[in-house]
């Protein structure tokens, strides 16, 4: 059993807020500031340019990938660290399509997040072959699974409502008809059961700062399933994807396996951070988190619907169908998200109308999700966000 009164000390959380945006940037856990201390002064300070090899800076992307990778069902081996999320979207996408050269259309949905949409426009225009993104809503995306599909491209857990896919039917659909997949699990990694190797995946990518709490700007991460790792090419061939980067060779050749996904010189402070925050999972049973998830995610949602009719629930209502977070349309949501900040609850508004809170039971309880629908009830029931400097638009919402 996993003690979640544990982990939560684990966590640095200032007093008096409760923290329900960890589905977007994860709070610091507590061992961090001392591990990027020591990654500063006694690698790099002490070390120089030996900790490359002493520290152990230049396989940590690897290393770190199979921690991540325990976390979603994949192999030793399968899951390298690096770049931003929306470069290994890019990646994944473009190896994908090397494995269908006969096809050309790319199939997501209009709940994918615009930069995964974004990317896969970009990285379409650049091939000039002809090739289509075709977005179709989330509930239509089985039925448009035919022939012509190269690949199947989507985020398993809504970022808005947190509407969750089911991943190993869809791929089983896209298989079925010749379709490749890339996941993107974003909001799965940390958040919810995922079994790369069970469902077959042929590619998926995520990040580490959102429910993994490795602390903004943590590298992003790339599983390529084993029977693509050795052929798929890689689209960014950087030196150290290169299979001998320190033989300077003018001429590329890929690396082994998903090392070839790495593309240049990892973040190695970034990833002291995630070394401290992956630590707190070794503890965790990902069915144990889930199901603290589910009945966590259900209180709160059964308490505000109680408290504030007002509110429309945008998450599926079915748990099985909803990953862990919590979202409401609201139309002055942008002011009420405000005013909660304001009183010490921390969630996050997406344009145009929707209140996101994160359910993450690392750190998050009863107590907190009770107090927090206590204030918001508040907020709502005596229109306490109806002020102008609640108001102002921030650049990040
Ligand atoms: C958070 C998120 C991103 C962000 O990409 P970055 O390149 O890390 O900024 C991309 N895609 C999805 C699905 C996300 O949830």
């Amino acid at each position: 059993m996993t003690d979640f009164a544990a982990t939560r000390t684990m966590f640095q959380i200032p007093e008096g807020v409760i923290y329900l945006d960890g589905n977007s940037l994860g709070p610091l856990p507590a061992a961090a500031p001392a591990r990027v201390a020591e990654m500063l002064t006694r690698e790099w300070g002490d070390m120089l340019i030996t900790g490359w090899n002493r520290a152990g800076w230049m396989t940590q992307p690897l290393s770190l990938g199979d921690r991540v990778g325990r976390l979603i069902g994949a192999g030793l081996g399968q899951v390298v660290l690096g770049d931003t999320l929306s470069i290994k979207v890019y990646q994944a996408l473009a190896a994908a399509l090397e494995t269908r050269p006969d096809r050309r259309v790319v199939l997501s949905d209009s709940g994918n997040f615009p930069s995964d949409l974004y990317m896969a426009k970009g990285l379409l225009k650049t091939l000039g072959k002809g090739h289509e993104l075709r977005v179709v809503p989330p509930e239509a995306v089985a039925e448009h699974l035919t022939e012509e599909i190269a690949v199947l491209m989507l985020t398993e857990v809504d970022y808005r409502t947190g509407r969750w896919h089911d991943m190993a039917a869809l791929t089983r659909q896209a298989h079925a008809v010749g379709a490749a997949t890339v996941w993107d699990l974003a909001h799965s990694a940390g958040a919810v059961p995922v079994d790369l190797a069970g469902t077959a995946a042929d590619f998926a990518v995520g990040c580490t700062y959102k429910y993994l709490n490795g602390g903004p700007g943590a590298p992003a991460f790339i599983y390529v399933a084993p029977r693509h790792a050795d052929r798929a090419l890689p689209a960014l061939s950087g030196w150290l994807g290169h299979d001998a980067p320190f033989a300077f060779e003018p001429a590329y050749r890929p690396g082994s396996g998903v090392t070839r996904m790495r593309v240049g010189t990892p973040p190695v402070i970034q990833m002291a951070a995630l070394d401290a925050a992956l630590a707190i999972w070794e503890g965790v049973d990902i069915g144990d988190l889930r199901r603290r998830s589910v009945a966590l995610s259900d209180m709160f949602i059964a308490q505000i619907e109680q408290t504030c009719p007002m509110l429309r629930l945008a998450s599926p209502r079915d748990s099985a169908r909803r990953g862990s977070q919590v979202s409401f349309y609201c139309d002055d949501g942008y002011a009420v998200m405000q005013a909660l900040i304001d009183r010490g609850v921390i969630g996050d508004f997406r344009s145009p109308d929707l209140m996101r809170f994160g359910v993450t039971p690392l750190y998050i309880d009863e107590t907190d999700l009770r107090h927090a629908a206590v204030v918001l009830a508040d907020v709502m029931t005596n229109r306490l966000w109806d002020r102008p400097e609640y108001k102002v638009r921030s650049a990040v919402t």
